[in-house]
């Protein structure tokens, strides 16, 4: 099991599958991009599955996230998939993605095993798009959220992260189109990990502000908050429900607590946090030929050094080296 020493226990592990991607959202990268992990620097596929496969069957892992950068840029991410629903026990196997390709991909995906998705949108206009992302592509959003649906990816959730003065006026529309569709729509708060520093505390659009202004134009209550379990979220039903949303408070309300989150990255780093400041090398063990019982004893030693929270409130915080898109969101 992979147990640090708050008695935290990891059970869901994120997988980077690449560090690139094909927007820029202005939370996350500069409009020109960043510089990309040299190919022989990032794990095969044949890598990913032994990390994957040695996670679930020796360490406790129980659901699987393939993330980014944009996960849907790898090739091999239907073969990924296969392999991950081959392993005993089962994980759970879900994706967060732009969107962008899932049009193409949701059906075969979902044949390969892959149950859910979370599709990122944070706006419904094209030109805030344009603004928020720096690529003209909403329209393929769209369509790979539909056709997430159709494929039985469900249920498929939305994220949504609000910026002062570009897309905070659209809570309440994004809201409406989700539930319209029955997409699950989640916001979460702008947290320090953009790759250019830009984050300042005072223009972030909070949990507080978010459910004040769905409140305006929703009966909101809280959800069994038993419900929330280790799921960062917290749960309103939307008009008495059954639909809900859900708003993350990541850095005003952090849930570090009953965090059950471990991450790889796509050159094969264990980060035990988003804000870790430091990683374990697997793929330097794995290349240098280390046995599965060594690779398990230093993923552990990893989640062991988990801190206790992420500290941004911290006068002393220190934003992570690697971004966002570096580490898998
Ligand atoms: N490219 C995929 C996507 O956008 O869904 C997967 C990777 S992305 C890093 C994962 C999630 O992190 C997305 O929902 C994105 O909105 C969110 N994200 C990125 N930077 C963020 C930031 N600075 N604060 C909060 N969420 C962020
Ligand atoms: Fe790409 Fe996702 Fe980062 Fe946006 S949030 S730039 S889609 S990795």
């Amino acid at each position: 099991m992979l147990v640090d020493s708050f008695g935290r226990v990891a059970t869901d592990l994120r997988v980077s599958l690449t560090d690139r991607c094909n927007l820029r959202c202005v939370y996350c990268m500069p409009p020109e991009g960043l510089p990309w992990l040299p190919k022989p620097e990032l794990l095969t596929d044949d890598e990913v599955i032994r990390l994957v496969s040695l996670g679930v069957r020796r360490l406790g892992i129980a659901e699987v996230r393939f993330t980014g950068g944009e996960p849907l840029l790898r090739r091999g991410l239907p073969g990924l998939v296969a392999a991950t629903s081959a392993l005993s026990p089962r994980p759970e196997i879900s994706l967060t993605t732009n969107g962008i390709g899932l049009e193409r991909l949701a059906a075969p995906l979902a044949e390969a095993g892959l149950d859910r998705v979370n599709v990122s949108l944070d706006t419904l206009d094209r030109d805030v798009f344009v603004r928020l992302a720096h690529r003209d592509r909403l329209a393929d959003v769209l369509a790979g959220l539909a056709a997430a649906a159709a494929a039985g990816l469900t249920p498929v959730k939305v994220n949504a992260v609000l910026m002062r003065g570009i897309n905070d006026h659209e809570a309440v529309p994004l809201l409406r189109f989700c539930l319209e569709h029955g997409y699950d729509l989640r916001f979460i708060e702008q947290m320090p990990l953009d790759a250019q520093h830009g984050w300042r505390r005072e223009d972030m659009v909070t949990a507080d502000e978010i459910h004040r202004v769905l409140a305006g134009s929703f009966t909101l209550t809280p959800d069994d908050p038993a419900e929330r379990g280790s799921a960062p979220a917290e749960l309103f039903l939307v008009d008495g429900g059954p639909a809900r949303v859900g708003v993350i408070g990541s850095v005003t309300r952090p849930f570090c607590g009953s965090c059950d989150r471990v991450r790889l990255t796509a050159d094969g780093q264990v980060r035990n946090c988003l804000f870790a400041t430091e990683e374990s090398d697997l793929r330097g063990a794995m290349r240098a030929g280390v046995d599965d019982d060594e690779l398990a004893a230093r993923w552990i030693a990893a989640v062991g050094r988990k801190r206790a929270g992420h500290g941004i409130d911290d006068p002393a915080f220190l934003q992570p080296d690697r971004p966002m898109s570096a580490i898998g969101g």
